[in-house]
């Protein structure tokens, strides 16, 4: 008895609602509301088509063919000839970049500190702000273009910069064997022309010319420093195991790229959540379908399938499995 009331309160609303016409509109409001806040990836489809990075042992994996038949780790026969390829020379280049950079991040950071205004203080943060967020993008815009273009054959560009990210498809776990220098060698390198720019201005710019420069100069700082943070930040993303507590608060309050955020970007085949520093923006691009139209306009114009090489890769482990089975 004591439900037939508010039911048939909530009839009577619907049928003056539906007499009104607005029932409909209500009806498609909550659909659009459903697609919008639907999760870009089901639970099952990041159990079935992403590694179980927190299972290291793949207790999860049940049947003998899964266990068999490695479709990510550093079993993968495609993931052992990628990491073959990191050279001595490549590595040497990566020592120098952290070098330097880590000097003129010191450096800079000093400027910063003895010519700062306390009275700027909101704009300086939002510079900061809109620096991180920059960062954030052109993480995922470089993390787009390498993961859905070109080829490992390619010349220079192949081994060098487009081979760690197919590895990291197919062995996602193989960034945390990875040390500080193979972890930040290449972004703490691209970062160097514009920290040694910043540096070059305060030494020969007069105080004057400094102070309207100020916000660019902080700006241009922290994209320099969340982009040469990045790749340290994704490694963090695939750590599970042994995190400091600091690092794990700052995953877990979203300031830097957490966890199971950066897990959909892993499930196959790869083709969304591309940002990976602080991973504010990809929620935002994906319901613009910004990657998709990207694509899109790059395979009509070009013929150029997206995503070739990484398939091509990803399937080494597999075809290797089937020659074993077919011995
Ligand atoms: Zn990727
Ligand atoms: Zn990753």
């Amino acid at each position: 008895m004591s439900l037939s009331l508010p039911l048939s309160c909530s009839q009577r609303v619907k049928e003056a609602l539906s007499s009104a016409g607005i029932d409909q509109k209500l009806d498609i409001g909550s659909t659009m509301a459903n697609k919008i806040l639907a999760p870009v990836k089901t639970e099952q489809q990041i159990l079935e088509n992403s590694m179980l990075e927190d299972d290291p042992n793949a207790n999860c994996a049940v049947t003998q063919e899964e266990k068999m038949r490695p479709r990510w780790g550093p079993q993968h026969k495609g993931a052992q000839e990628l990491a073959n390829l990191y050279t001595t020379g490549k590595r040497t280049q990566e020592c120098i970049c952290v070098g330097i950079c880590i000097t003129l991040m010191a450096v800079n950071f000093f400027f910063i500190v003895t010519h700062i205004h306390l009275a700027n203080f909101s704009s300086i943060i939002l510079a900061a702000l809109f620096g991180i967020m920059t960062a954030d993008f052109a993480s995922g815009l470089v993390h787009w273009g390498a993961d859905t273009w070109g080829s490992v054959e390619l010349p220079i560009i192949g081994k060098n910069f487009l081979r760690p990210f197919r590895e990291h498809h197919i062995d996602p776990t193989s960034i945390t064997r990875h040390d500080f220098i193979e972890t930040n060698g290449d972004n703490f390198g691209v970062t160097i022309p514009f920290l040694a720019k910043i540096v070059w201005d305060f030494i020969v710019l007069p105080e004057e010319q400094l102070r309207n420069k100020f916000l660019w100069i902080c700006f241009v700082f922290l994209l320099a420093i969340f982009v040469a943070m990045t790749n340290q930040i994704h490694k963090w993303s695939h750590t599970y195991f042994g995190l400091p507590k600091w690092v794990i608060w700052l995953q877990e309050h979203h300031v830097i790229l957490p966890r199971r955020h950066h897990r959909i970007h892993h499930v196959a085949p790869h083709e969304t959540y591309f940002c990976i520093t602080t991973g504010w923006l990809n929620w935002p691009l994906e319901k613009l379908r910004f990657w998709g139209i990207l694509e899109y306009i790059i395979e009509f114009t070009t013929g150029y399938k997206p995503r070739a090489d990484d398939l091509k890769w990803a399937q080494k482990g597999i075809r290797n499995d089937a020659q074993r089975n077919q011995k």
